[in-house]
């Protein structure tokens, strides 16, 4: 995933910009893990194996993310952690 393909995507919500946090790059400019906030609704995207996870909240899997958020929760916000909580019933810190 490049920052350029990022660039392109926004919240399937609300249309907003995305704000992107890069956790690992396996090259330059190519995203492998990080997080996607959209500024408006607030939801939190993972991008995942550089796979933006952007699928409607009732179709998510918190089995699949949490290891994605367990990994990377020293790099969340607080604001972010609790978004989590409520996003993905079942994933807890
Ligand atoms: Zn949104």
């Amino acid at each position: 995933m490049t920052n350029y393909f990022l660039s392109k995507l926004c919240c399937p919500f609300d249309k907003s910009d995305l704000h992107l946090q890069v956790f690992t790059e396996k090259e330059p400019d190519l995203i492998h893990e990080g997080l996607l906030t959209c500024p408006t609704c607030n939801r939190l995207y993972p991008i995942i194996h550089g796979v933006p996870i952007m699928i409607p909240d009732n179709y998510r899997e918190a089995q699949l993310e949490q290891p994605f958020f367990v990994t990377w929760e020293a790099q969340l916000s607080l604001e972010a952690k609790e978004k989590v909580k409520q996003q993905l019933t079942g994933v807890l810190f």
